[in-house]
């Protein structure tokens, strides 16, 4: 660990979270590891989805889908207002995928369920996803909510009308509420609404895909590139 990451992660240990009842976490990416494959598999069938619906081959389907994400926030976003893609056939392929490399993490459900307050999955993927994420992981009793790109009326992330959906949703405010997502940018609208934000580091190339935002240094709050060992270290109210 170099002198800096030592600072950083010393500076992370204790930091002060009592004013949190409300925990919103991201899905894909944050709630199990980057690097594990799931997520590669949902980017490989949205290169199938976009190569079937607009007949092209893998690599131009694939700059495809990055322009569309980036232009909309989503690549469903993009294949329904410029092709009038089916959200709920896209939803399905793109989700049809193994999840046997996904192992249950007992930490990171054990320090969940030590979290005081109400916790939430806020994912621009779709519940039925979230849904088998979580039973694979065995934490599908520890979330009271998932919002899911249905129900953010298919404003995804970072769109600021969806997080103040969400907060009404929480009904708490927002200053009490904590934000977990690894795109820095999905952070910024919970930044402004007041919530504490973390943002969870990971080396994926999907961080530098999607919607270009600029972020300002008091976006982020925290950073981390181990949620489990964060949620340990914080101090709550419990
Ligand atoms: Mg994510």
């Amino acid at each position: 660990m170099t002198g800096s990451a030592a600072e950083q992660e010393k500076a992370v240990a204790g930091a002060d979270f009592r004013h949190v009842s409300a925990w919103i976490f991201d899905l894909d990416n944050t709630l199990y590891r980057a690097d594990n494959g799931v997520f590669a598999q949902i980017e490989r069938r949205m290169t199938d989805y976009v190569m079937r619906i607009l007949d092209l081959e893998r690599e131009a389907a694939w700059v495809r889908q990055k322009d569309l994400y980036r232009r909309y926030g989503t690549t469903l976003n993009g294949l329904m207002q410029e092709h009038g893609c089916d959200a709920e056939d896209y939803l399905n392929f793109v989700h049809d995928i193994d999840l046997s490399s996904l192992i249950p993490d007992g930490d990171l459900a054990a320090a969940l369920a030590a979290l005081p307050g109400r916790r939430f999955v806020f994912t621009n993927g779709c519940r039925v996803h979230a849904a088998r994420i979580l039973a694979r992981l065995e934490m599908d009793h520890l979330f009271e909510e998932v919002w899911d790109i249905r129900t953010l009326n298919f404003r995804p992330k970072p769109e600021a009308s969806a997080y103040a959906d969400v907060v009404a949703a929480c009904r708490v405010d927002a200053p009490r509420a904590a934000m977990f997502d690894d795109i820095p940018r999905n952070l910024v609208p919970a930044r402004a609404l007041g919530m504490t934000t973390v943002w969870l580091r990971t080396d994926s190339p999907w961080v530098g895909h999607g919607p270009q935002m600029d972020i300002a240094e008091g976006d982020i709050d925290h950073e981390t590139d181990n949620l489990s060992q964060f949620l340990h270290n914080i101090r709550t109210q419990s």
